[in-house]
């Protein structure tokens, strides 16, 4: 297997990391390994100029993409990222890495990824609505309901997927519902699923701490980014007795050693659109979060985030990866040398695009489910993906997740062993 010649030498940058992990699960895949180099190679990458004329009638332009990383098993499916530090690069790992998470569901899909690089809070509503509808109708030429099929992630919620999904129905001439998920309720979007991501990172986690016997009352858990999946996950885990004793986002580190107020920190951040100046906790040093003494430790954050430097000072038992790729594969090897075990993304923070998959499914069938019905479907997909795996893991004595991506990638390359090659 060879790595692309055009990527950078960095092996903590998102791509080499996931071509690191790919190596990893080689020799698991039998005789589907002369299939592995179609996981290294994006199917296809689009990059797009969006000209956007600003309130003040100035024109700036941003760089958007869309990767369609693999279609092996179905549409492409993966988020919008908005964030200034957005690349390319970092938009084809985010693609791979919705490839291997919608087969180790095995829903199906294959995977994509977009972004724009901008931060969004410097632009009014209006600038944003500008920017979402140019690069749609940009993507417009590789996104649709049977294609590729965007969703929220970070820096974009439901009325970016209104946008989109307008636009797009604006270009072909019909409603089309099925072109994105993560919409509104009323524009065709799902019950359940705001709250899915971090339900899936509490249902998965719940069932990791059952296996190692940790009792989750008055587990100390330390989550880092407090948005979808943050939040969420954190508020769970605090209705089952968990103390949250340390929350970080980009603009504070909170700590209370007898368990921070997790509904009193989201009414103070939905108000805020930030943790810093939350009164009921203490603001401390960004790096302290990585050496408090955890029971669980929630990366929902970005990717890249537990170093090795980091791992070797971390104390908690469990890693539950909210983020999509927080830890780097060195700080991989050394929690797992030091006996902590790493719920991998792929499988954690699943629950998004199982109730996004949902989602699509009802945009079809013009026919909605209740939230009872959502959640007792998710759980079931994602609790036995969950044991899938840790069976898998036990039985061959890998990480979860190297079992994780054992199992992804020997449906991915079966799939496409099948379909052959055209012409
Ligand atoms: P979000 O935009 O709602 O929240 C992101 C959070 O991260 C915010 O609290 C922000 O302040 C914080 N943050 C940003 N930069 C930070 C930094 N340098 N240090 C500390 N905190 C920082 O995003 P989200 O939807 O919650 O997504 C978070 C992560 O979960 C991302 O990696 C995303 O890809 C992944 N994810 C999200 C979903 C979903 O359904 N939303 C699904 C799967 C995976």
């Amino acid at each position: 297997m060879k790595t692309l010649s055009f990527l950078n030498n960095n092996p903590d940058s998102a791509w080499n990391i996931f071509i690191a992990q790919v190596e990893r699960v080689l020799p698991y895949l039998g005789e589907l390994e002369s299939w592995a180099d179609t996981l290294i190679r994006p199917k296809r990458a689009l990059i797009v100029d969006i000209p956007l004329e600003m309130e003040d009638g100035t024109v700036r332009h941003f760089e958007g993409y869309r990767v369609q990383h693999n279609l092996s098993r179905g549409p492409g499916k993966g988020g919008v990222r908005y964030h200034p530090d957005v690349t390319l690069e970092e938009v084809m790992a985010l693609s791979a890495w919705m490839t291997i998470k919608c087969a180790a569901l095995n829903l199906p899909f294959g995977g994509a990824k977009g972004g724009i690089r901008v931060d969004p809070s410097e632009l009014s509503k209006k600038e944003l609505e500008r920017l979402t509808r140019r690069y749609t109708s940009e993507i417009g030429l590789i996104i649709g309901p049977q294609q590729d099929i965007p969703a929220p992630d970070v820096g974009t919620n439901a009325q970016v997927m209104a946008w989109m999904m307008d636009t797009y129905s604006m270009n072909v001439g019909s409603t089309t519902t099925g072109v994105v998920t993560g919409k509104p309720i009323h524009l065709g979007g799902s019950l359940g699923r705001v709250k899915a991501t971090g339900r899936g990172v509490f249902v998965t986690g719940m069932a990791a701490a059952k296996h190692i016997n940790l009792d989750i009352t008055g587990a100390r858990i330390g989550v880092q980014g407090f948005g979808n999946v943050g939040s969420v996950a954190a508020q769970l885990f605090a209705s089952e007795g968990a103390k949250v004793i340390s929350v970080q986002d980009h603009s504070a580190t909170l700590y209370d050693a007898s368990g921070i107020d997790i509904d009193a920190l989201i009414a103070w951040q939905t108000e805020n659109g930030k943790i810093k100046g939350f009164p009921g906790a203490a603001d401390v040093n960004p790096d302290a979060f990585w050496l408090y003494d955890y029971d669980i430790v929630i990366p929902a954050a970005l990717e890249g985030q537990i170093t090795a430097q980091r791992a070797e000072g971390l104390s908690c038992r469990l890693v539950l990866e909210g983020a999509n790729g927080p830890t780097v594969p060195q700080a991989d090897d050394i929690l797992r040398e030091r006996g902590i075990i790493v719920l991998p993304d792929v499988i954690c923070n699943a629950g998004g695009v199982t109730v996004s998959y949902f989602e699509w499914v009802q945009d079809f069938s013009s026919f909605y489910w209740s939230e009872d019905e959502i959640y007792q479907k998710l759980d079931k997909i994602i609790l036995n993906a969950f044991d899938d795996v840790w069976n898998k893991s036990q039985q061959l004595k890998i990480s979860l997740r190297t079992a994780a991506y054992a199992i992804a990638c020997e449906r991915i390359l079966t799939a496409r062993k099948e379909r052959g090659i055209y012409p």
